[in-house]
C-alpha cells in the first residue's frame, strides 16, 4: 500500500511479498518505507517475480529477499528513509551499511515521539503482537546457530503507526495487533485518527469481529480501509460473499473501503473518501 501526500511525498507501508522487489514499476518514487514489524509478510522475506505473478490465493513468491529483506532492497534502490520504532532502526542501519547504503536513512520514531519526513509526521503506536527477527536475516554463524535452535532475534516491540499528512488527514495503520486500550486512549483521544487501515485476517491479528469492535468502539474514524485478510477478499473488484472482508464490512458502522491493486483512493482532511471509492 502506497500513500501519497498532496505535496508529492510517497510512503510505502509494509512492503510484504506482493511488491515485486525494488524493480516493481508500480512503486515509482518512494521517499519513506514503514515497517510495522519484522515478520516476513510485512518486511518482505520473499517476493513475486513480477506484479500479480501467480494467483490471488497462491501468489508466486519464489524470489528470496534473504538476508536483506525487501524493505532494505527497495530503500537501497530508491534512497528511501526507513522510519521504524522500537529497536528496529539499528537492524536496518546495519543492513543499509552492509550493502553500501547510508545507515542514517534508518530513522527512529519510538512510542510517544514522532519524526517529520517530507512534510508527513510519523509516530508509532502500540501493537499487541510479536516481533521476532527470522534467523534467515542474520548472517554468519550466529544466524545458523539461532536457526538450529529455533530462536528468533529481538528488536523490541511490534508497532502500528499514526501518520499526519499535510492536508490535515490523520491515518492509523494498525499493523498486526490484538485489541489494545491505546486504540481508544492514544489513537483516538490523542491523535484523533480519521482514517484507519485495519488488519482483519484473524489468527495472526484481529479477526473481522474484533477489528470491527476496534473501529466502532475504540478508534471511531470517519472511514476505514480493510487490510491483511489472509484470504481472497475480492474477485474482479467485488467482495467475496462469506469472506472475512464481507463480515467486517457488515459489522462496521462507518464506510469501509476495499483496497484494490492499481486503484487509487483520495481522502480529504476529515477522512472522507472524495475520489476512487
Ligand atoms: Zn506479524
Amino acid at each position: 500500500m502506497v500513500f501519497e501526500d498532496p505535496n508529492g511525498t510517497r510512503i510505502l507501508y509494509d512492503p510484504g511479498r506482493t511488491v515485486a522487489g525494488a524493480g516493481d514499476a508500480r512503486l515509482g518514487k518512494i521517499d519513506i518505507i514503514l515497517v510495522s514489524h519484522m515478520h516476513g509478510d510485512h518486511v518482505g522475506n520473499a517476493h513475486t517475480k513480477a506484479p500479480n505473478a501467480g494467483s490471488c490465493d497462491a501468489p508466486d513468491m519464489s524470489v528470496s529477499a534473504l538476508p536483506n529483506t525487501s524493505a532494505v532492497n527497495i530503500a537501497l534502490a530508491k534512497k528511501s528513509k526507513i522510519v521504524v520504532g522500537s529497536d528496529m532502526p539499528s537492524f536496518f542501519a546495519a543492513k543499509l551499511k552492509a550493502n553500501g547504503g547510508d545507515p542514517a536513512n534508518a530513522m527512529l520514531a519510538r512510542f510517544g515521539g514522532s519524526v517529520t519526513v517530507g512534510g508527513v509526521k510519523i509516530a508509532t503506536v502500540t501493537a499487541q503482537h510479536s516481533n521476532g527477527v527470522d534467523p534467515g536475516y542474520i548472517t554468519g554463524e550466529l544466524g545458523k546457530a539461532m536457526a538450529d535452535n529455533g530462536i528468533w532475534g529481538d528488536v523490541g516491540l511490534a508497532t502500528g503507526y499514526v501518520l499526519t499528512f499535510s492536508n490535515g488527514l490523520v491515518v492509523y495503520l494498525s499493523g498486526d495487533t490484538g485489541i489494545v486500550a491505546d486504540q481508544e486512549k492514544v489513537v483516538r483521544d490523542y491523535y484523533h485518527a480519521k482514517l484507519a487501515v485495519m488488519n482483519i485476517g484473524d489468527g495472526f491479528t484481529t479477526g473481522p469481529k474484533e477489528a470491527a469492535y476496534v473501529i466502532n468502539d475504540l478508534v471511531k474514524p470517519a472511514s476505514v480501509i480493510a487490510s491483511h485478510a489472509n484470504e481472497v477478499g475480492t474477485v474482479k473488484g467485488k467482495v467475496v460473499p462469506g469472506s472475512k472482508t464481507e463480515t467486517f464490512i457488515k459489522l462496521v458502522k462507518v464506510p469501509v473501503h476495499v483496497p484494490l491493486s492499481d486503484k487509487p483512493m483520495e481522502f480529504d482532511g476529515a477522512g472522507k473518501c472524495v475520489a476512487g471509492c
